[in-house]
């Protein structure tokens, strides 16, 4: 096989699929995709069969969706240009605005218009992902909605917050509460709301049951359509980096570097940006088996460190190591520093067959540049 290459298993992604579908089934909530996670196309018409649609972050994702996906089409961003507008009117189902301004400007241009509102309670620590961080720039307060025009108010169909990450519904829980307080009285008025991502559903310990409960109580409360637009948890543990050992290297103060044709800076950024550590097949923690290594890349970066990790049997030149859960913020966040080579893409089909969908040359590196 090609290597760098993600490979997305079919039969993983089904699992998810069939439990968001069954979310959706049980709770008459529609569930979309957000592509900014997960954009691999060739999937589409598999992920249509169980989602209702998507959610962009952006022109040209909302033209993917109209191309490939052609279920509900909704976009959300901080804001947008005069240019685009008339294309996103045309395509969107929703469009979602990040402020009043941009109302005025736009919304008469819109099937639907959305609000993204800004519910001022953090769930989680890492100041990057937080929307709700003091100054942040995502979503109108509440102090703002209280002074806005009410014409304004008037051409506004739904809100949309978007303030988990990789979080549990008793997240969610807290800032419907938090929603509830500041806007309870706009949302009756509203014919839908959008509970933005970062519910990980369909992460084992994800407590589905309490999500379903949350959705049911909205939607009898405020009389609204619910929507999610999850990326993680469609595409979640559905795909794997495959690369290569290129060189093992001699110890350095007892550590033994082993040099792969993927890297972290290139192929999969969220190592170093989130950060976070990528399982490896076989593999364990660092120490707990008795052949150690540190994987980097082969660019120039001297911070391109994927992890370290142990081995039961020692690694050779050529062999083939495999990160899971590869799949989300990879393929859409990738790179070509160094002139790195983009990993091909192969999907494992529900027979067990792996076809290689797409590769990558010289050509890519260069038709980005002049
Ligand atoms: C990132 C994002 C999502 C998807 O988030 P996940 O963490 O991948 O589930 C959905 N909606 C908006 C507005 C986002 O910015």
């Amino acid at each position: 096989m090609i290597t760098p290459a993600y490979v997305i298993d079919e039969k993983l992604l089904t699992r998810n699929l069939e439990i968001l579908a069954e979310v959706q089934r049980s709770t008459g909530a529609k569930i979309l995709l957000a592509q900014k996670c997960f954009s691999a196309f060739y999937f589409y018409p598999l992920i249509k069969k169980y989602l209702a649609g998507t959610a962009a972050s952006g022109l040209y994702e909302a033209r993917l969706a109209a191309e490939y996906f052609g279920g509900e089409n909704h976009v959300y961003a901080p804001a947008y240009k005069a240019e685009e507008i008339s294309e996103l009117a045309r395509i969107c189902d929703h469009v979602i605005f990040n402020s009043f301004a941009q109302v005025e400007k736009f919304a008469r241009h819109v099937k639907s218009a959305g609000l993204r509102i800004n519910p001022e309670h953090s769930t989680q620590k890492v100041a990057i992902y937080d929307p709700c961080a003091e100054n942040s720039r995502l979503g109108v307060r509440v102090d703002e909605f209280k002074s806005a025009r009410r014409d304004l108010l008037e051409k506004l169909d739904g809100l949309h917050f978007h303030t988990l990450c990789e979080q549990n519904s008793d997240a969610l829980e807290e800032t419907v509460d938090a929603v509830e307080k500041n806007f309870g009285a706009y949302l009756h008025q509203m014919k839908w709301l959008n509970l933005g991502g970062g519910h990980h559903i369909t992460r084992k310990d994800y407590d589905v049951e309490r999500l379903k409960k949350i959705i049911r109580r909205l939607q009898k409360t405020y009389g609204v359509e619910i929507y999610l637009e999850p990326g993680e948890a469609v595409a979640l543990d559905a795909g794997f980096l495959v690369a290569r050992v290129l060189e093992i290297q001699p110890a350095r103060n007892g550590v033994q570097n082993a040099i792969l044709d993927a890297s972290a800076a290139c192929h999969m950024p969220d190592i170093l940006e989130m950060p976070y550590r990528s399982e490896i097949v076989g593999a364990e923690k660092v120490g707990a088996l008795k052949f150690n290594y540190r994987f980097g890349g082969a660019t120039c970066l001297a911070g391109d460190v994927i992890g370290e990790y142990s081995f039961s049997q020692p690694l050779h030149e050529g062999d083939e190591i495999i990160f899971r859960d590869m799949a989300i913020y990879t393929m859409v966040k990738n790179n070509t520093f160094n002139g790195a080579k983009l990993p091909a893409i192969y999907a494992k089909k529900l027979s067990g067959e792996l076809e290689l969908i797409k590769n990558f040359g010289y050509e890519d590196f260069r038709s980005r540049l002049s």
